[in-house]
């Protein structure tokens, strides 16, 4: 040997950046046998891990070349570097990816600011004192400012602020904590403050930041920008303040986020270990948390519920912002109704000009648009509701290898779009309702992004079949080769994309509105099979619901319109009662549905809960809130088979029960839940019983309540079933892109047999 023991070293390793799926293990597997290093090279999330060990000198220029001689699509960047203890390994290897991690993740997605930067943020001494946009290699934004490829300074939105010589020097050191930290700023030469209070204007970024915490303290509504677009923030603990935030937005119910500081947080919400990893993980994600009872939060932010929706601040600005102001604050995404949430500083002046009594601006421009993450546990796991700043684009590995690339535009609520190539899924964030020119145009520019910043070229497009979505629009006239993926089969298709391990499936796909293999409106569907051969086989007794669109806003409509098919009286005070009645009567303006969604709408109204709702999923979260304060037994419903052989779930039975006023409000909703969960059991068996063995999935809106979700689950498990529940892409709609391709290439290989 002629390495002495002396000069015997190991170092590890984390890189980031462009690291995976340029061909840089094996680059790092040739450089380490140029200079006779042992250890191995292993692909983290999004990083390249190295354990190197050697001469100390050759170990040095391995670190160097590692960087200067990366491939040519490779821009890695080291992330931490320290000495190790030599482990004595006799060779060096590739090791082979933790098989569910993604191997070639190339955009980063935006970081929370790390603990190295915060403790230079307190640190007076330190040239970044109190500098809101603090950053480091480890931190900071990244997809939301990101123009171009490669991700260098020039292509990101930091390219109008050139570095001073200090950010300079830091920037091209090697060794320095900032090497090419591509957002790199600092109070000479980076993005600053100012804050606008009709108008009057305050600038320096102490004086802004002071001048927002003055406002917020006298119970201002305050338009904060921040990583992936503007918060609305107010303070979350002032009554009058929150009501105003509603009454001007208008959002009379809709929860509200809170952000609060990790030290505040016991005061207010319930969390377990998990929960509390969660929340200062490399997300920062808002986490719906059962809140403490008598906490001092307004309990105008989540009303009816027994949750909350918490973040902790994740930019250094908000880190200031919630020091300075100690206590809570509402921050909820500055948004029109369901539009994706807005990034530019004039637009928020002129679309939220009655909505906020002030701002507080940056000048680094937001690229694209990123709403922060939502995440439930449900059945022990954190599961996504909302895909955003954070965790998108959220690379995945498919477990098929698609022919050419598909981009998948998602259905029409909760949007998002997919990007598939190979073995590689990307999907986007949270765009919205794509009702509005802005979400459409978001949409189109999301589309564009993606495909631009992984640099692949659709060359199909996978499109939910209803055939008046603006993403059915979008897709016909793009010129891309078509394929059109039923909403239900997409929502069952995640789960055999997420388990391809199980190859027979019986999907419930459950929500509130999808177009139906039969033109009828589904919601209530059990389907079995796999990706590309779905047949339904269970479902819920179809009904007749009169308003079209506006029986989702107004749960009346289905509670009245079940009553009526099973010729039972509810005399509610309604206006439109009597004309609904007549258009259910002669069939105008009604959709044929098994929607379980429009089912819990009914429940929601029967027991007296809510006639009318201000915003999707209002009724059955209400309803899930209150069935956790009751106590109650499950009905066996009836189960026939119809003319095509499908077993119907009759909900007639509920009917009575909910409308039972000896029971309390509660022990109805938990009846309610207990019963609907039992169903899925009864309906598990009675597949089982004709067809034989499959894996259970559980899929769709619905089933976002936990209380459901749960009590299924723990059910089907106590019957032998093997249950699945969406792991990483959205159990809502958010979730449809993800499916759609899967279903389409499921669709193409049952073409193929
Ligand atoms: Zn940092
Ligand atoms: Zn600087």
């Amino acid at each position: 040997m002629h390495e002495s023991l002396e000069s015997m070293q190991a170092r590890f390793f984390v890189l980031s950046g462009h690291v995976q799926g340029v061909g840089f293990r094996p680059f790092v597997y040739r450089l380490a046998q140029e200079y006779h290093i042992h250890g191995w090279v292993e692909n983290w999330m999004g990083q390249v891990a190295i354990h190197a060990e050697g001469d100390a000198d050759y170990l040095q220029t391995f670190q160097a070349k590692l960087i200067k001689q990366a491939p040519p699509h490779a821009t890695p960047v080291i992330a931490k570097t320290r000495i190790v203890n030599c482990e004595h390994y006799a060779a060096f290897s590739i090791r082979s990816s933790n098989e569910h991690t993604p191997s070639t993740i190339r955009i980063v997605s935006d970081l929370p600011v790390c603990e190295d930067c915060l403790h230079e943020l307190d640190d007076p001494a330190d040239h970044r004192y109190r500098y809101p946009f603090i950053n480091c290699t480890h931190c900071g934004p990244r997809y939301t400012l990101i123009r171009h490829l490669p991700y260098d300074r020039a292509n990101t939105t930091m390219a109008g602020f050139p570095l001073c010589p200090q950010c300079k020097r830091e920037y091209e050191d090697v060794t320095d904590r900032r090497y090419h930290a591509e957002p790199i700023a600092c109070p000479v030469c980076g993005p600053a403050l100012s804050f606008d209070h009709d108008g009057e204007i305050t600038t320096g970024n102490a004086q802004a930041l002071q001048a927002c915490v003055c406002a917020l303290q006298h119970g201002d509504i305050v338009a904060v920008k921040g990583i992936g677009g503007y918060h609305l923030m107010v303070d979350a603990c002032n009554d009058e303040a929150v009501q105003r935030l509603r009454d001007r937005k208008p959002r009379p119910h809709k929860p509200l986020a809170v952000m609060i500081t990790e030290q505040d947080l016991p005061q207010f919400v319930l969390t377990d270990k998990d929960e509390r990893a969660l929340l200062s993980g490399v997300e920062h994600p808002i986490l719906l948390l059962t809140q403490k009872p008598g906490n001092a939060l307004s309990k105008l932010i989540a009303p009816n519920l027994n949750e909350v929706g918490v973040m902790l601040p994740y930019s250094p600005l908000h880190y200031l912002l919630l020091n300075e102001f100690a206590r809570p604050l509402v921050a909820t995404s500055a948004n029109i109704s369901g539009e994706p949430v807005l990034t530019d500083n004039n637009e928020v002046a002129t679309r939220l000009h009655h909505v906020a009594d002030a701002a507080l601006h940056h000048n680094r421009p937001i690229q694209r648009p990123a709403d922060d993450p939502v995440y439930r546990v449900i059945n022990s796991k954190p599961r996504a509701i909302r895909l955003g700043r954070g965790n998108a684009p959220l690379e995945l590995n498919l477990p098929f290898a698609i022919d050419k690339p598909t981009l998948a535009v998602g259905g029409h609520m909760k949007n998002t779009i997919a990007l598939a190539w190979k073995n590689n899924i990307v999907v986007s964030p949270h765009i919205g309702e794509l009702d509005s020119l802005r979400s459409q145009q978001v949409f189109a520019q999301v589309i564009e992004d993606l495909q631009e910043l992984y640099q692949v070229t659709a060359e199909r497009v996978a499109y939910d079949a209803h055939p008046k979505y603006s993403s059915t629009e979008w897709a016909k006239a793009s010129g891309l080769e078509l394929i059109s993926v039923y909403h239900h089969h997409a929502h069952a298709s995640c789960l055999s994309g997420e388990f391809p391990a199980e190859k027979n499936w019986l999907v419930f796909a459950w929500d509130g509105t999808g177009y139906g293999v039969d033109k009828t409106i589904w919601g209530g569907e059990a389907l079995l099979g796999n990706s590309g051969s779905w047949q339904q086989v269970a479902g819920l007794r179809q009904f007749q619901l009169p308003g079209g669109d506006r029986a989702a806003r107004e749960p009346w409509r289905s509670a009245a319109a079940l009553c009526w098919e099973a010729n039972l009286d509810w005399q509610p005070a309604i206006e439109d009662m009597q004309l609904a009645h007549q258009a259910w009567h002669k069939k105008i303006n009604c959709a044929t549905t098994s929607s379980v969604g429009r089912l819990f709408d009914a429940a929601a109204a029967l027991i007296g809960l809510v006639d009318k709702v201000s915003f999707e999923g209002q009724a059955p979260m209400w309803l899930e809130a209150l069935a956790q304060q009751g106590d109650s037994e499950a009905l066996s419903l009836e189960m026939d088979q119809d003319d095509h052989g499908v077993w119907r779930v009759d909900w007639q039975w509920l009917l009575e029960m909910l409308q039972d006023n000896k029971q309390s409000q509660a022990d109805r909703a938990r009846c309610f839940h207990e019963t609907m969960a039992l169903a899925i059991l009864h309906q598990a068996l009675q597949v089982r019983e004709q067809y034989g063995d499959f894996a259970v999935g559980l899929s769709g809106g619905v089933f976002q309540n936990r209380l459901l979700t749960e009590r299924a689950i723990e059910q089907l498990q106590q019957h032998g079933f093997r249950c699945y529940f969406p792991e990483h892409v959205p159990v809502n709609d958010g979730g449809l892109c993800f499916g759609q391709i899967v279903e389409a290439h499921g669709m193409a290989d049952v073409t193929k047999q």
